[in-house]
């Protein structure tokens, strides 16, 4: 099954940042309140993230690398709504096909971890292993055998720099977990858990945009809180004033979920054009939120992308809300 493995691998992992992607996801899954990040040569020869989640039971850590095996998705109605990141169950196993891999875990109630080795895709022995409750997952020398692929990986810092931007993209939705990043041994990022200010506050927080995204965004930042016909959307978008050469400050997220999408992007841009400011890109870190059951995230492998049942509605709710923000208007 290791070519298997491999070929799903060519989906879902391009970079290191996208097996950080992938990781940091299954320790969010698991309810972790702090996740460690250890780098080393921008992930290429390590990877190493540890939470403090609910763990894997030992006699499920071959499981948890088997492919299509998730814990997540029990029968096609949970698909239709589903609530974690992960639930194709392709990820460990893939990343375990094309690195030197291990995964140690330890329940709260086990009395002691375990350890599970595989190397290029060959499953090695489980062993015990102390641990403190929570899952380390370990990726060293991605695609050591996959020239191919390895030839595709850029140098260290523009691989570190991917991993930066995709972890700035995740501070912002989740400002109640605690991140550590550490490149070569030394610390390179922080994001303190912030204080949950009480139900959906906690996925707006002030501190986080100017810690994430700097003090001229932060100060120019219009505060975006409607919600319509089942349609929710919250966080910010910066004034006119403040836009950019380049899309590089646009987060949209749905039901907390990062995500590209082109019609909401577009309804974006023209609630921008309405108010007089063409050829500039506008800067955002906007959450939609909405029925899961109208929205499927099951349309590509790393789930970039969603699709809308109804997507002319988002995308006139979308365009409507943020023309009366930045008109200063209520929609
Ligand atoms: P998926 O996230 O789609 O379920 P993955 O291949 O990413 O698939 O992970 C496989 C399974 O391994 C998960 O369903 C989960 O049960 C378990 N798992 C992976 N990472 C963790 C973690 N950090 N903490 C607890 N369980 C984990
Ligand atoms: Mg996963």
């Amino acid at each position: 099954d290791t070519l298997v493995n491999q070929i799903a691998a060519g989906e879902v992992v391009e970079r290191p940042a996208s097996v950080v992607k992938e990781l940091v996801e299954n320790a969010l899954d698991a309810g972790a309140r702090r996740i460690d990040i250890d780098l080393e040569e921008g992930g290429v020869r390590l990877i190493r993230v540890r939470d403090d989640g609910g763990g894997i039971a030992a006699s499920d850590l071959p499981l948890a690398i088997a492919r299509h095996a998730t814990s997540k998705i029990a029968s096609l109605d949970d698909l239709e709504s589903v609530a974690t990141l992960g639930f194709r169950g392709e990820a460990l196993p893939s990343i375990a096909s094309v690195s030197r891999f291990s995964l140690a875990s330890r329940r709260d109630d086990d009395g002691h971890g375990a350890v599970l080795p595989v190397e290029g895709g060959r499953i090695g022995t489980l062993a015990p292993k102390p641990h403190p409750q929570g899952t380390t997952v370990e990726v060293r020398d991605l695609f050591y055998n996959v020239p191919a692929r390895r030839k595709f990986l850029r140098a260290e810092r523009t691989e570190l720099g991917h991993i930066e931007e995709w972890l700035r993209s995740l501070a912002l939705a989740r400002p109640e977990v605690e991140l550590r990043v550490t490149h070569n041994g030394k610390p390179s990022r922080r994001y303190r858990a912030l204080g949950v200010l009480g139900g959906d506050a906690a996925t707006d927080s002030p501190e986080r945009l100017l810690e994430t995204l700097g003090g001229e965004f932060a100060r120019n930042a219009l505060r975006v809180e409607h919600a319509a016909a089942g349609l929710r959307l919250h966080g910010w978008i910066a004034r006119p004033a403040y836009n950019r050469a380049s899309a590089d400050q646009q987060y949209l997220y749905v039901n907390g979920r990062s995500v590209r999408d082109r019609s909401i992007a577009h309804a974006v841009k023209q609630a921008y054009a309405d108010v007089l400011f063409h050829g500039r890109q506008p800067a955002y870190v906007l959450f939609l939120e909405l029925d899961p059951r109208g929205v499927d995230v099951n349309v590509h492998p790393a789930k970039h992308e969603v699709r809308f049942r109804e997507s002319r509605l988002v995308h006139d709710f979308v365009h409507r809300t943020l023309h009366a923000a930045l008109a200063g208007t209520r929609a």
